[in-house]
């Protein structure tokens, strides 16, 4: 007699009876089932040790499904959410570390079939001119640098005209826009007489209007993200989905102490929106809410001048592919593509950089694959679940990956 499995064997004796589910219910409390008695001839199984710690599970999904490898991207990418330059903080806030080379960059650009990257964090003045010189200049039409507020200066009583005047001159060394950080809302304080910090700054606190206006004005479209996923804001324990990546990194929770709650902070941020219609808003990271698509149907709806980009929100949106894929097909006009890419680091497999995170992207973006890392990571580093691919169609497709982020830069030429 060949080998029987448990299984086999309590089917064939028909203590599982067609009742898959309930069995292994049983089976996993140990109640009234075989375990611990040995059958004739063999050895019981050893038990499994239940004790393992969660930091070292890596289950190896056991599903025979297709794999689609998606080299190059249907059609040119301009990808619109990255960080390619970041203050250098060892040397000189003027100056930018370039992360990688752009020749670096490049070869990556050119394997997966994307034009253009809009580098978001450019900073302000000499350290922008010079993330302008050697990225936009020296590769024209490859790489798009965006300016920033300097919210250190948010205190002097003349701030509205000083950040006015400092966009137009970002726009006169070459910069495409704004990116906002979610420095505001979450980190930027005001300070008192003696130089301590006090409150938060609100999202629409309105000594910020002149300068929404004055990008408007610029044709700077305001890449703004606030707020962070929404289990940030709830308590780190177990019953928090993203309780491993909260658990790596305790200062990305927005728990407690003075923060606004989730809610808050996007209900400021949508007076903004309304306050400045002419003014373009991209929405980054799914308008900050990819848990709660509807909501960000809403705000699309209310607000006309704002769009949105999909950067580091795969992991949402592929674990819910069939209203992603309604989504999509209802805001395809707004919707442009991210990735929120550093090339530098371990700490984010979701944003690394190269050319692994774009495959996963298109995967997302063209294929009908099933169950697939959203990262390129052993373990899922936003929670612990898989994604599924939407399969758009080529119009749509067209639309996510060039023409929409296109219509916001109007002031960008082609390569
Ligand atoms: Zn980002």
């Amino acid at each position: 007699m060949g080998t029987v499995n448990r299984r086999e064997w309590l089917t064939r004796t028909g203590a599982v009876m067609g009742a898959a589910v309930a069995t292994t219910g049983a089976e996993a409390r140990g109640e009234g089932d075989l375990r611990g008695e040995t059958m004739q001839g063999q050895e019981p199984a050893p038990k499994p040790d239940a004790s393992l710690k969660l930091v070292d599970y890596q289950p190896k999904s056991m599903l025979h499904v297709p794999v689609t490898v998606v080299e190059k991207a249907a059609f040119p990418v301009i990808d619109m959410h990255t960080h390619l330059t970041v203050r250098n903080a060892q040397a000189n806030a003027r100056q930018s570390r370039r992360a990688m080379p752009p020749e670096d960059l490049l070869k990556v650009m050119d394997a997966r079939n994307i034009r253009t990257m809009v580098n978001l964090t450019g900073g302000q003045g000499e350290r922008l001119a010079g993330n302008i010189a050697g990225l936009d200049r020296a590769h024209p039409g490859r790489f798009l640098t965006f300016t920033e507020p300097t919210w250190t200066e948010a205190q002097r009583p003349d701030y509205a005209k000083w950040q006015a005047d400092q966009f137009a001159a970002a726009k006169t060394a070459g910069a495409m826009g704004v990116k906002v950080l979610k420095t505001l809302g979450l980190f930027l304080r005001d300070k008192d007489a003696a130089g301590k910090d006090g409150a938060l700054v609100k999202v629409d606190d309105p000594r910020f209007d002149p300068m929404w206006e004055q990008a408007g004005a610029l044709g700077f479209p305001v890449a703004i993200h606030v707020g962070d996923p929404e289990a940030f804001f709830l308590p780190t324990d177990r019953y928090n989905e993203r309780y491993e990546e909260l658990a790596n990194h305790p200062d990305w929770s927005f728990h407690g102490k003075d923060f606004p709650a989730f809610k808050a902070v996007l209900e400021a941020r949508d007076r903004v929106f309304k306050r400045h219609p002419k003014t373009t808003f991209v929405a980054l990271h799914v308008g900050h809410w990819a848990e709660n698509l509807p909501a960000v149907g809403e705000m699309l709806d209310t607000y006309k001048n704002v769009h949105i980009e999909i950067g580091a929100r795969i992991g949402e949106l592929g674990r819910q592919p069939r209203q992603s894929r309604k989504f999509f097909d209802k805001y395809q006009d707004r919707i442009m593509f991210g990735t929120d890419a550093v090339p530098n680091g371990t700490e984010t497999p979701q944003q690394i950089f190269g050319l692994d995170l774009y495959q996963i992207y298109y995967r997302f973006l063209q294929t009908e694959d099933e169950y697939f890392d959203y990262a390129p990571a052993p373990v899922p580093p936003q929670g612990r679940w898989q994604i599924y691919g939407i399969g758009l169609p080529e119009p749509i497709l067209k639309k996510v990956y060039l023409d929409n982020a296109l219509r916001a830069l109007p002031r960008h030429t082609a390569p």
